[in-house]
């Protein structure tokens, strides 16, 4: 199997979702828990994905799932992610964008997003290994609607770590 690999901007993100919500200290935890202490991980670079699921791991075990699906949010409303644009722009023109997105971002599984008028089914596949990958999607695509100012709903439908083909999400938004 390929080794999956994530850009160093993404886990980069996460580490400082955890500096800004449990500081320093919590910081330098995660990062000695994790591991990841004589890593200087660079945005630029890809990494082996197994050290963002320590991450993620480290998160759910010592603050709990919902953290693990804020910490997605803020990751994506930190990432630059469209931020030069972002003001200008629809959920439709955003979520078109997130593919392409993705595909800069990770370097394995894969994501396709339909759109209907007011509705996307959002198909994620070989992405999510374990279930703290599936509550930073979550948490990622309620940071669209919000960064959107769209207000709506996201809900995980099918879940490839419980042995569904694929991670799905339906986001609807008004
Ligand atoms: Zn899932």
């Amino acid at each position: 199997m390929d080794e999956r690999l994530i850009r160093g901007h993404v886990i980069n993100r996460y580490l400082s979702f955890i500096k800004n919500t449990w500081g320093k200290d919590g910081m330098e935890q995660a990062i000695e828990e994790c591991g990841i202490s004589e890593i200087k991980v660079d945005d630029s670079i890809f990494y082996s994905n197994e050290i963002m699921e320590r991450i993620l791991k480290w998160i759910s075990t010592n603050h709990g799932m919902d953290r693990v699906k804020q910490a997605g949010k803020y990751t994506a409303k930190n990432l630059g992610l469209f931020a030069y644009m972002v003001r200008f722009m629809s959920m439709e023109a955003m979520l078109h964008k997130a593919e392409e997105r993705y595909r800069e971002l990770y370097k394995f599984g894969d994501i396709d997003i339909e759109i209907h008028d007011k509705k996307a089914i959002a198909r994620m596949r070989d992405v999510s290994g374990i279930e703290e990958n599936c509550q930073g999607w979550l948490g990622v695509l309620e940071a669209m609607l919000e960064m959107t100012k769209s207000k709506g709903t996201v809900a995980q439908i099918e879940c490839q770590v419980n042995g569904d083909a694929s991670c799905i999400y339906v986001v609807e938004w008004q």
